[in-house]
């Protein structure tokens, strides 16, 4: 197997990798971007793109049919879904392959391969065309793998009737009834986007109230918006199950020891995501994990394997989401030159369900 020797790889081309290998593109560094998918990783490609896409679709239509109060009266928009599909993924394909373009513009070499570690600084690339492996030596190697969607006992994804929010992106039609379960942003936002279409929505949420790491005025306004669209929140419920009757689905919960029953066309599991652990072979580099499966970092976020860096996603103890695309940068620059530490402290965060709701995080 040939070896390829680099200073720098970059393992995920999500919004937290492919900033990464751009910056180092422009210091100068000799540096190879690795995905196994479509350059953009979650956010670009199933994640914020395209939810912000068919979100700003919806919201014209829904501002269209409420706009007789302002003066202005349409007939009820005609929706097609597919080509609101089409649409989105036209602009979720410019945005991948700019991200493409500009790692290649700024000196770095992207590959599609999926990447496993063979030792601490060795990884070997499989390609999904069945060309040759390759093994790649660096000396700096950044963990940006990213994240799944939690699955839940009871709700088996299909896809189709059991999405995530993969799946919710992609639906070809307008469910008639969605339960969403999980009342944080990503659950309600894409449950809004369909219930702006005329989705009769319920929202199922295990703790006292929806959005609950947001502030609590702001989570009521989105809650207030969901209920004027006719929708309904459940909350301290735990969603038990999902069984068919007559092609319909019928979700399970139970709301303080009592069971209820509450019938969806399309049910949504979003319940949280966790980081991809699995076929990195993390054991192989010696990298070190807690009990909960992230990997510990020091002061400045490097692994117990001396240049070996993980994004945020992974560190242990904790979760973040925006502000993977601005610490990359940070460690880097920290570990080419000014071996500063770097705060794990407060990012900024937002969401947007019904309005845009900034809050540090
Ligand atoms: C529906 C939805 C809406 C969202 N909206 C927002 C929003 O509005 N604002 C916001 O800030 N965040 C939003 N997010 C979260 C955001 O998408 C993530 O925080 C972001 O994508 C994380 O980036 P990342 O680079 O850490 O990981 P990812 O984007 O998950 O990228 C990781 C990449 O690593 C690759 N990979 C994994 N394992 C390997 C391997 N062994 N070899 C090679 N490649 C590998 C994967 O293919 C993937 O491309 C949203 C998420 C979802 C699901």
């Amino acid at each position: 197997m040939p070896t390829i020797k680099k200073t720098a790889l970059v393992i995920g081309a999500g919004t937290g990798g492919y900033p990464c290998a751009i910056r180092l593109g422009q210091l100068g560094v000799d540096v190879m971007l690795v995905d196994k998918g479509e350059p953009g990783g979650v956010c670009l490609n199933v994640g914020c793109i395209p939810s912000k896409a068919l979100i700003s679709a919806t919201k014209l239509a829904h501002k269209a049919q409420h706009a007789s109060q302002m003066g202005i009266s349409f007939p009820a928009p005609d929706v097609d879904m597919a080509t609101m599909q089409t649409w989105k993924a036209g602009i979720v394909h410019k945005l991948t392959s700019g991200v493409a373009g500009l790692v290649k513009a700024n000196g770095g070499e992207l590959r599609k391969a999926t990447a496993q570690f063979l030792g601490p600084k060795r990884v070997k690339l499989t390609y999904a065309d069945g060309r040759a492996d390759d093994i790649v030596e660096a000396e700096h190697i950044v963990i940006a793998t990213g994240s799944l969607p939690i699955e839940i006992p009871g709700f088996p994804i299909d896809q189709k009737h059991i999405v995530d929010s993969t799946g919710a992106l992609d639906l070809d039609h307008i469910p008639g009834e969605m339960i969403v379960i999980g009342g944080g942003y990503i659950g309600l936002e894409l449950g809004q986007t369909f219930q702006r279409l005329g989705t009769k929505l319920t929202v199922i949420e295990g703790l006292d109230r929806i959005l609950a790491s947001l502030d609590k005025d702001l989570a009521s306004l989105v809650a207030r918006q969901i209920k004027a669209d006719g929708g309904e929140i459940i909350t301290g419920a735990r969603a038990k199950g999902v069984v068919e009757r007559d092609g319909r689905r019928f979700v399970t919960i139970d709301v303080g020891g009592t069971e209820r029953e509450v019938p969806a066309d399309v049910v949504l599991v979003a319940v949280g995501r966790r980081p991809i652990t699995g076929g990195l072979s993390l054991d192989k580099a010696g990298i070190k994990l807690d009990d909960k499966g992230f990997i510990v970092v020091d002061n400045r976020m490097q692994t117990n394997v001396k240049g070996v860096y993980p994004l945020a996603m992974w560190w242990d103890s904790r979760c973040s989401r925006t502000s993977r695309r601005t610490k990359p940068k940070l460690r880097l620059r920290s570990s080419r030159a000014r071996k500063r530490s770097t705060m794990r402290g407060l990012s900024p965060r937002s969401c947007s369900p019904n309005q845009r709701s900034p809050w540090p995080g």
